[in-house]
């Protein structure tokens, strides 16, 4: 990379989130090629099927499928479908679920209580999850009834097969569901080198939330059911909530883009490459510490106040409340060798 290159990088929103990229090439075809003529409204389209058909062709499974606008919706919905109001959800400290939802599962699940594990680099532990199962079983508590993962997990972590398996096993001898929320999933797959199915049902998921917004596409997420019983009446719960489309071949044709040659594994790869890419350079700035490995498209590091300051003057924006503190770096399908690049020499500069 030449320094020319790095110099026409302008600073902005880049690392700050995946959600700040554009829609991937692939989707915006997809997006265009529906707004041809008229079609059925509220999931009743020919695209909206061949979404739910070709996601059941890549999880190898006959579950059902339904898109709604956003994550919060998907998780809040996935988790009212599985509880009572007097059960209760155990989560990982860090999860979405509980830091970013605003009381979304709760709410829509009518009182489901949130039980917060404390997690191990963002995992939860069957020995954690174990004892928020058992260390009350008396009516006056409310009864765990889902344990609730996310694959990657919000620090940029992974689960590998056996340790989803490890929890599904633990979760099934309590009489428990397994969600697992997949907002990033993709990047997930495409760091695991293992089949959709693996990581999901095969190894005792009941419920996925897949992610669309941060692997390219222009909004929407889907729900998928490895186990049909939970999906009973769940169009009413996607209605009432507000998440049923009238023009849904529009949340659901993007989809069609990036599922088509791999396109979303593809795009997760580089993803995930540019975040080693900046993990790699962070390590050779002294000062810089990296709080955990980056197994996908995430970067957490710990950098000077100074600095921030600095990058903040330079242009830069990235999170920093996300998990356990520390700066978060986020990559996406859309970042380039020559943003990565601009990032570590400001970085260095500011140091
Ligand atoms: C982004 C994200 C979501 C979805 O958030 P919305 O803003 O509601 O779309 C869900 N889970 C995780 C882990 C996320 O990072």
């Amino acid at each position: 990379m030449t320094r020319q290159d790095r110099n026409s990088v302008t600073p902005g929103y880049q690392f700050a989130s995946d959600n700040t990229a554009g829609i991937c090439p692939e989707a915006l075809a997809a997006l265009l090629e529906a707004n041809e003529g008229s079609a059925a409204s509220y999931g009743d389209d020919q695209f909206t099927a061949r979404v739910a058909d070709r996601l059941r062709e890549i999880f190898e499974c006959s579950g059902e499928v339904f898109f709604v606008f956003n994550g919060t919706a998907a998780n809040s919905l996935a988790i009212s479908t599985c509880c009572q109001p007097y059960h209760s959800v155990i989560c990982a400290d860090v999860a979405h679920l509980e830091t970013d939802e605003c009381g979304g599962p709760e709410f829509f699940s009518g009182g489901a209580k949130v039980l917060v594990a404390e997690s191990q680099n963002g995992k939860l532990t069957p020995a954690t999850v174990e004892r928020l199962i058992t260390v009350r079983s008396d009516i006056h508590y409310p009864k765990p009834h889902v344990v609730s993962i996310t694959q990657p997990t919000e620090l940029g972590t992974l689960y590998s097969v056996d340790e989803i398996a490890d929890l599904s096993g633990l979760a099934r001898r309590y009489g428990l569901r397994l969600h697992m929320d997949g907002a990033r999933f993709a990047n997930a797959i495409a760091a695991l080198g293992k089949s959709p199915s693996e990581v999901t049902w095969k190894a005792g998921v009941d419920i996925l939330c897949l992610g669309g917004a941060k692997i390219g596409l222009p909004l929407g997420e889907a729900i998928l059911f490895f186990d049909k019983s939970l999906a009973t009446d769940f169009e009413y719960r996607c209605k009432q909530a507000g998440q049923l489309a009238s023009k849904m071949r529009f949340l659901a044709a993007p989809w069609l883009g990036v599922l088509t040659d791999s396109a979303w594994i593809r795009h997760a790869a580089h993803a995930n490459a540019m975040a080693q890419r900046l993990a790699n350079g962070l390590q050779e700035i002294r000062g810089v510490t990296l709080l955990q490995r980056a197994e996908v498209n995430a970067v957490f590091a710990t950098l000077p106040d100074a600095c921030h300051t600095r990058l903040a003057d330079r242009g830069w924006h990235y999170y920093t409340f996300i998990g356990r503190g520390g700066a978060r770096f986020m990559c996406s399908w859309a970042t380039t060798e020559a943003e990565v690049d601009a990032l570590l020499a400001d970085i260095q500069s500011a140091m």
